[in-house]
C-alpha cells in the first residue's frame, strides 16, 4: 500500500525526519514549510493523506485543516493533526476543525505509518466511490440505483471485547453517544455474537485476564462472515511485538492505554467510515453485475444471461432431458425465440448437439423470469 502523502511543518528536520521515514515504507512524499503553501500544493496535485502540524507561523494547523475541509475539491483528503503529547485541548480543537486523525510528538513509527497507511486505503476507496457516482450518473444508471452513497458514519454497531470494567464504560461513554455498543468479556460469547449479528466494527483489549485478544483477531479475519471487519485492538505501552504480530494479522488501528476519548471517536470514524465504503463499492459491483445481465424494460434476465446459465444447465441435464423439448423449439421455428427477441438456436446451446435451447432449463429460465416480473 503506497499513496502521497504531504507533510507541512514550519520546522525543516520535522519535515525532513518524516519524509524519511515515509520513503522508507515507498509513500510518495511531499513537503511544505506553511499552511499558504500546503493550500497551494494541494491545488495541484493529488494527495491521498495530509501531515499536519498545528503550531505554525501566519496560518495554523487548525485553520488549514479547516480550509482543507472547506473546499469541494479537497474536502475528501484525510489530514492527521501532529499535535503535542500533552496538549488534549489540541485534539478537540482539530476534531472540531475537521481532522481525521492525530499522532502525536515525538512520532512513533509504528504510530504514523498505521495512521497513513488507514487514511490512504480510506482516501482510495472514497476516489474509487466518486469514479463509480460519476460513469453512473454519465450512463444514467444513477437514479435508480438502490443502493445508498453512505453518508455518514455515526449509528454504527460496535462490539467491544473488554474485561476492565473500567475501561469498558469509559468506552461506551465516549462512543455510546454516536453508536450502538455492545460490551463483551468473553471470547466465545464474542464469536457467538459477530456469527449473529451485522457489526461495524471490533475492539478488542489485548490485555484479557483469562484469554487472548490476538487468538480471537484471527478466528474472525479467517471466518467468511467477518473477514472485512474492520478491528482495533487496545494495547498497552510498550508491547510494539504483540501490537505488530496484531497488525501482521490484518488488524486495522490500535489504541494505547489510556485510552484518549478523541483518538477512540476519530478511529472508530475513520474505520466504520471504511467500512461502509468498502460496502457500498461490493454492493455497487452486485447492482452493476444484475444491470448487465437484465433487460431495463421488462425487468427480465437479458439474452446474454440466458446464453451463458442455459448453456451450462443443458450440460449438466441428462442426455434424455436435453431432447424432449428439442421438437417444441425445432417445429415452431428454425430460429429459438427468447423473450427478449430471436437469433439463430444454435447460439443458445453450441456445445450440446442437436443444437436447440434444453426445456427443463428453459422452463426453470421462464419460470424464474415470471416470478421476477410479478
Ligand atoms: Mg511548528
Amino acid at each position: 500500500m503506497t499513496g502521497r502523502v504531504l507533510v507541512v511543518d514550519d520546522i525543516l528536520a520535522n519535515v525532513k525526519l518524516l519524509e524519511a521515514r515515509l520513503s522508507a515504507e515507498y509513500f510518495d512524499v511531499f513537503t511544505a514549510y506553511s499552511g499558504e503553501e500546503a493550500l497551494e500544493l494541494l491545488r495541484t496535485e493529488r494527495v491521498d493523506v495530509v501531515l499536519l502540524d498545528v503550531m505554525m507561523p501566519a496560518m495554523d494547523g487548525f485553520e488549514v485543516c479547516r480550509r482543507i475541509k472547506g473546499s469541494p475539491k479537497t474536502m475528501h483528503v484525510p489530514v492527521v493533526m501532529v499535535t503535542a503529547l500533552d496538549q488534549a485541548s489540541d485534539k478537540v480543537q482539530g476534531l472540531e476543525a475537521g481532522a481525521d486523525d492525530f499522532i502525536t510528538k515525538p512520532v512513533d513509527d509504528i504510530a504514523l505509518i498505521t495512521r497513513v497507511k488507514n487514511l490512504a486505503r480510506l482516501k482510495t476507496l472514497n476516489d474509487e466511490m466518486m469514479l463509480r457516482m460519476a460513469s453512473g450518473a454519465q450512463i444514467g444508471a444513477l437514479p435508480g440505483s438502490a443502493v445508498a452513497w453512505p453518508r455518514t458514519e455515526s449509528g454504527g454497531r460496535i462490539l467491544l471485547v473488554e474485561d476492565n470494567e473500567r475501561v469498558a464504560k469509559r468506552v461506551v461513554g465516549v462512543l455510546g453517544k454516536l453508536h450502538e455498543v455492545h460490551v463483551e468479556s468473553d471470547l466465545h460469547a464474542a464469536l457467538l455474537h459477530l456469527g449473529d449479528k451485522p457489526y461495524d466494527l471490533l475492539i478488542v483489549s489485548l490485555n484479557l485476564a483469562q484469554a487472548d485478544g490476538l487468538r480471537l483477531c484471527s478466528q474472525v479475519r479467517s471466518m467468511e462472515r467477518t473477514r472485512h471487519l474492520p478491528i482495533i485492538v487496545i494495547v498497552q505501552p510498550g508491547e510494539e511485538a504483540r501490537l505488530l504480530r496484531a497488525l501482521d494479522m490484518g488488524v486495522n488501528d490500535y489504541l494505547a492505554r489510556p485510552v484518549d476519548r478523541n483518538e477512540v471517536v476519530a478511529r472508530v470514524r475513520t474505520q466504520i467510515k471504511r467500512k461502509r465504503h468498502s460496502d457500498y463499492l461490493r454492493d455497487r459491483l452486485e447492482e452493476s453485475v444484475e444491470l448487465a445481465v437484465t433487460d431495463a424494460l421488462t425487468g427480465l434476465h437479458n439474452r446474454r444471461y440466458m446464453e451463458t446459465h442455459l448453456a451450462a444447465l443443458a450440460r449438466r441435464a441428462p442426455p434424455a432431458d436435453r431432447f424432449r423439448w428439442c421438437s417444441w423449439t425445432s417445429t415452431t421455428s428454425s430460429r429459438s425465440t427468447t423473450p427478449m427477441g430471436t437469433k439463430p438456436a444454435t447460439a443458445c446451446c453450441a456445445s450440446s448437439p442437436p443444437a436447440f435451447v434444453a426445456t427443463p432449463a428453459a422452463s426453470i429460465w421462464l419460470a424464474a423470469s415470471a416470478a421476477r416480473s410479478s
